[in-house]
């Protein structure tokens, strides 16, 4: 949390805000947020930079600058984006950085547990950095059944712990990947190399919608992620399985159910979502 819904929904606010300003005073306040370079040196880089299109990948928003820099932005746990015209910005305790750009407007950055992280990468670091940590993004054209299924073959882990390894697609996270395994009726705790073909084909089809709906609603707000206007997202609301423990399944009225897989609170519905075949 916030995984690749949420930030598509800063991404989405944030760009008309940033794209064509300049930054013009940048303060980072907290020497984790650049590590492992000074933030003082970080800030200066930034200063004078144009900003030419606000992108995503996976979880990371990407400032692409003028100058073919890009600055990387990975809110881990608890980081926000508030954009907010200039001299409103109310006193808070976790804020970790602000950016005034040439407008007056300010883009402040706040982190309570203080995970997130910014990197500015040169014109060609960009490419390298997300091939070697990142697989494909999932609401692209080009991420097919087949796609996924060749990132599944060969793993014999639990299809819930592949689908949370950013390698095999970009942007999932604990919660839309539940959705996702329910909408597909896949119980989590199957091997991935497993699944048959029209599961495969199922869960393509439940990613994609799992994560169209969590950006329709602009995200989930669970605790500290909102929009750039300080707005909550509304997809808590409309969860199939995610946190509902006791609630019964939309779909066949079996409660749902709570388990661990790879270290995270999974939920599944054991009616629908069968470990052994009939
Ligand atoms: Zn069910």
């Amino acid at each position: 949390m916030p995984e690749l819904p949420e930030v598509e929904t800063v991404r989405t606010r944030l760009a008309p805000a940033l794209t064509g300003r300049r930054f013009e005073r940048v303060e980072i306040l907290d020497p984790r947020l650049t590590r492992p370079f000074e933030p003082v040196a970080v800030a200066a880089e930034l200063e004078g930079e144009r900003v030419a299109a606000v992108e995503r990948r996976g979880k990371y928003l990407v400032v692409r600058f003028e100058s073919g820099r890009s600055l990387l932005i990975h809110l881990r746990m608890t980081g926000s984006l508030l954009h907010a015209p200039g001299g409103t910005l109310a006193d808070d305790p976790y804020r970790r950085a602000v950016v005034k750009l040439d407008d007056g407007s300010d883009v402040a950055y706040r982190d309570v547990r203080r995970f997130g992280t910014w990197l500015l990468t040169g014109p060609d670091q960009l490419e390298p950095y997300f091939g070697a940590r990142l697989g494909g993004e999932p609401l692209d054209r080009a991420f097919t059944s087949r796609r996924l299924a060749e990132r599944l073959s060969n793993r014999r882990a639990p299809v819930k712990a592949v689908l949370l390894d950013q390698r095999t697609l970009a942007g999932m996270g604990n919660i839309y990947a539940d959705e996702a395994l329910w909408r597909a009726r896949v119980h989590p705790l199957r091997a991935a190399r497993d699944l048959a073909p029209d599961e495969i084909a199922q869960l393509t089809k439940g990613i994609k919608a799992a994560l169209r709906a969590g950006i329709a609603r602009q995200g989930a707000t669970l605790r500290d992620y909102s929009t750039p206007d300080g707005g909550r997202g509304r997809m808590q609301h409309e969860f199939k399985v995610y946190g509902r423990s006791d609630e019964p399944c939309d779909r066949c009225g079996t409660p749902i159910e709570k388990t661990r897989v790879a270290g995270r609170g999974t939920w599944y519905c054991p009616g629908c979502q069968r470990l052994e075949p009939l």
